[in-house]
């Protein structure tokens, strides 16, 4: 069922990205490592390629709308399509030394913008390149990286760039998923829960692997699967 399918996995040199890429690669599909950094996504992939699974590099920046489109058109060119897609690039500024604060009374129009880029736009560009295929190939799975932060029901203070730019993924994974319709494409978001990587730093509660369940489910779920 997964042999021979090709998956494109965003930030796929670290963290749960990288998780993804090995687990989707260990069942046998053909992985494309997005990177927007092609050094640290050899480097990465040379872990994977030493276990025995054979990744490709592809530069992807999901932030840049050209790179996006070279991205998707240089993983069919080199592979042959794309079946799956997991939009799991995303960053976290209120962590970082970039001097906002993150409440809704102090965060930067600037920081709000540059997280919309890399965590809304980024798989909106996404989806719309790979769904023309998905839709032409008649299969497809979508899987976007929410977070609980992005969840209205369960919305607090902080964070504010980053809860806005989840909540706005989740609205567009639902929104995408009525667009196409039930059928062979389909269209989830999730949160892996907190994780230990460079986002979620130490004091997480899930290992790497753990975090990466979730994603690797619903990449292959099966055509009587959830959209
Ligand atoms: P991470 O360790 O910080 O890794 C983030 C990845 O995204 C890196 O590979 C990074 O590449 C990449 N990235 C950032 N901006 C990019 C861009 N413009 N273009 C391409 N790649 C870009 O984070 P993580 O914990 O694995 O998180 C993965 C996803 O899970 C994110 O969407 C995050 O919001 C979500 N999530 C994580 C947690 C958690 O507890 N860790 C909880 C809920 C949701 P560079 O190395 O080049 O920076």
């Amino acid at each position: 069922m997964t042999q021979n399918r090709v998956a494109l996995v965003s930030g796929a040199n670290r963290g749960i990205g990288l998780e993804t890429a090995r687990g989707l690669a260990r069942l046998g599909m053909m992985t494309a490592m997005g990177c927007r950094d092609l050094a640290k996504g050899e480097a990465a992939a040379d872990v994977l390629r030493s276990e025995g699974l054979d990744p490709v590099v592809i530069a992807l920046d999901v932030a840049d709308p050209a790179s996006v489109a070279r991205a998707v058109a240089q993983t069919i060119e080199l592979l042959g399509r794309i079946d799956v897609l997991v939009n799991n690039a995303g960053i976290l500024l209120e962590r970082s030394s970039t001097g906002t604060s993150g409440t809704a009374l102090t965060v930067t129009p600037a920081a709000v913008r540059e997280t919309f880029e890399v965590n809304t736009m980024g798989p909106l560009l996404l989806m719309q390149a790979v769904l023309p295929h998905m839709q032409a190939q008649g299969y497809g799975r979508i899987v976007n990286l929410s977070s609980g932060m992005g969840q209205l029901s369960d919305m607090g203070g902080g964070y504010t760039a980053y809860r806005l730019s989840k909540a706005a993924l989740n609205a567009l994974t639902r929104t995408a998923a009525a667009d196409v319709g039930a059928g062979p494409v389909k269209i989830n978001a999730m949160c892996p829960g907190w994780v230990k990587t460079d986002m979620g730093g130490p004091d997480a509660a899930r290992s790497i692997p753990e975090g990466a369940e979730t994603t690797l489910w619903l990449a292959t779920l099966p055509d009587d699967g959830p959209t």
